[in-house]
């Protein structure tokens, strides 16, 4: 007997939904992108419990007629295309016409909406329609989601806690408002408000509002087009950075959607700027035409395929790498954090370069996400210490060989004098420069390091007296896979003991560093993080190298020696950072200084 028969609607709708609607975030992407269709300029979110318990989403947007309003429930029932060939015009976000038939078939799904004539309300429970009747409503569409995945525990039991789950909502959220800015969003998490734009258009507006005011000052529009791409969207310079590619956000005709060859398109731009393991933040949205790009790839919508994809690429990191080149000059002070340091003379300079504050509408769920992009292992330098002697300023030259064409807006300074033993103080006529002597020289360091390094082998140094390191038996355990990380190094050590291990021998170039101090901080980081990759390894020993070997706060330098750093700075490839990300100058620049004095 024939065995095979056709699902019903309900089964098939349920089946759907696990690919259209994985999780409460899927529901408020789907309802979004059908009030954005419905060409709505005011959309307003609220969930509560992670979005189990409701998801609502409202808009001013065209609205149904009661007829519509019904149908727009059935599977496969859609207002956006009708033809084959439509398929290759998309001009709306939705098109597959399932994302409401499939949310209704999991939870219980309330439609108010009025289209200006009629005004309607349908009720659905988990598939059945259970009633439609006239109602009161404002023009637009309202849709309530209660009690999602009740009925589906296998779905329920894969999310996660409500915390994660309302801020990967309010990450969806912030994106579309990134992706519209001329719609005024609004985000309620279990009553309170946790986001909201004002529809007004201004892209830094938005970038102060979901990374704060630090990052939005760092902030510049994307420029950039050819005959068949035009970039726009904001990029964030190099100063800041994030740790996993999240920050970047990528939408083509405005449709946010992942593609890691385009984020790796946009790290590509930033290349000479920010270490290989760091990421941009930057929203970038691409408007092409709509036959060079297929969105029917997947039911979420999050995948496309683009055609000249290659072309487009090259614009990207074409386009990035001019802007970059066009936009870097010293970090200039904060407008708030300059009046503060006229008028209260008192406060140190070392609160200019603080990491960036969180705006007020940044909800705590954002801030759980910024732990989540915590480093893999973040690398801090030692505390700054007086007692010790210092190793003396480096004579090698800033960068080894190949003539280097100096930064022309470092090459220009004067110095004038060391402040408080730990910053440099030098005029152009651009302003007054502040250089933080040790993240400087730590920059110096870290290139010196990274070329000598690139010009291996070098000649080997027998130590006089052997380093010893006690109470390192997790190391001398693992001594061959650490010595396997060292190799391209040219160093190696021993086991001496159960918990020792000795260092004979360096190479020449790591003789100026201080060699007790760098090993010691090397193990400790290894010890705490055995899995990194050998490039992140490759980065920390260099970075450790560089900061032990680099002048510090509270070190009295001659005029001599100032000028040779920010003339050895003037040379680096990346003078404006740290290898930590620190800034290593910034200017206080002139016309700052007529404004502050009224002139
Ligand atoms: P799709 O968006 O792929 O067409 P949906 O299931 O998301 O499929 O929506 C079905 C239809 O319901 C849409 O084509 C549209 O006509 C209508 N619709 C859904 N949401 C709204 C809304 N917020 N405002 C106006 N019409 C809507
Ligand atoms: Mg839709």
């Amino acid at each position: 007997m024939a065995k095979i028969q056709k699902l019903n609607e309900h089964l098939t709708n349920m089946i759907a939904a696990g690919e259209v609607v994985e999780r409460p975030m899927g529901v408020v992407k789907e309802l979004v992108e059908n009030s954005i269709d419905a060409h709505a300029d005011r959309i307003g979110i609220r969930i509560i419990e992670g979005g189990t318990q409701l998801i609502e989403v409202s808009d001013n947007g065209s609205g149904m007629d009661s007829q519509d309003a019904v149908f727009a429930f059935n599977r496969h029932s859609t207002s956006k295309i009708s033809l084959e060939q439509d398929l290759w015009h998309i001009h709306s976000l939705g098109f597959r016409g399932e994302a409401l038939p499939s949310i209704a078939s999991v939870s219980k799904t309330v439609c108010l909406t009025n289209d200006g004539t009629d005004s309607t309300q349908v009720t659905i429970a988990f598939g059945q329609l259970q009633e439609a009747k006239k109602s009161p409503a404002n023009q637009g569409t309202t849709i309530r989601v209660q009690d999602l995945f009740q009925r589906t525990p296998a779905r329920l039991k894969h999310l996660r806690s409500v915390q994660y789950e309302s801020s990967l909502i309010l990450d969806v959220v912030q994106k579309f408002a990134l992706g519209y800015p001329d719609i005024a969003f609004t985000l309620y998490v279990d009553q309170k408000p946790v986001f909201q734009s004002s529809g007004n258009g201004d892209m830094i507006e938005l970038m102060y509002l979901i990374y704060g005011n630090e990052i939005a000052r760092k902030a510049i529009l994307i420029t950039g087009e050819d005959y068949d791409f035009k970039l726009s969207g904001v990029m964030v310079l190099p100063q800041f950075t994030r740790s996993t590619r999240y920050s970047i956000t990528t939408f083509i005709n405005h449709r946010m959607i992942r593609y890691p060859k385009l984020q790796n398109a946009i790290k590509e731009g930033y290349k000479r700027h920010i270490p290989s393991d760091r990421y941009p933040i930057v929203v970038l949205n691409i408007d092409l035409d709509e036959q060079l790009v297929d969105v029917n790839v997947h039911p979420s919508k999050w995948e496309v395929r683009l055609s000249k994809e290659k072309q487009l690429i090259e614009l990207i990191v074409a386009s990035l790498e001019k802007t970059l080149a066009d936009q870097m000059r010293a970090n200039t002070l904060p407008e708030k954090t300059l009046e503060k340091t006229i008028y209260y003379q008192q406060e140190s300079l070392e609160t200019l370069v603080q990491e960036p504050q969180s705006s007020p509408f940044i909800s705590k769920a954002a801030a759980r996400k910024e732990e989540r992009e915590e480093p893999a292992f973040s690398y801090r330098p030692q505390p700054m210490q007086t007692s010790e002697p210092e190793p003396a300023l480096i004579q090698e030259p800033a960068v080894a060989e190949a003539p280097v064409q100096p930064n022309s807006e470092l090459s220009s300074i004067r110095v004038l004098a060391q402040m408080h033993g730990k910053y440099i103080l030098g005029e152009s006529p651009q302003g007054l420069y502040i250089f933080d002597q040790h993240a400087s020289m730590e920059r110096i360091r870290y290139e010196y390091y990274q070329h000598l390094l690139l010009d291996k082998p070098s000649d080997r140094q027998t130590l006089l007296i052997p380093l010893v390191f006690d109470g390192h038996a997790q190391i001398v355990q693992q001594i061959d896979a650490f010595n396997e990380l060292l190799e391209r190094f040219d160093v190696q050590v021993e086991a001496l003991s159960t918990d020792q291990v000795i260092l004979r021998e360096v190479p020449l170039w790591m003789k100026d560093t201080d060699l007790k101090e760098t090993f010691e901080e090397i193990m400790e980081r290894f010890q705490s993080d055995q899995h990194q990759s050998l490039e992140s390894f490759r980065r920390l020993v260099i970075a450790t190298l560089a900061c032990h070997s680099s002048i510090r706060f509270n070190q009295h330098l001659s005029q001599a020696e100032m000028e040779k750093l920010v003339h050895d700075l003037s040379l680096c490839e990346q003078p404006y950072n740290c290898p930590h990300g620190r800034p290593t100058f910034m200017l206080l620049a002139e016309k700052d200084l007529e404004k502050t004095f009224l002139r």
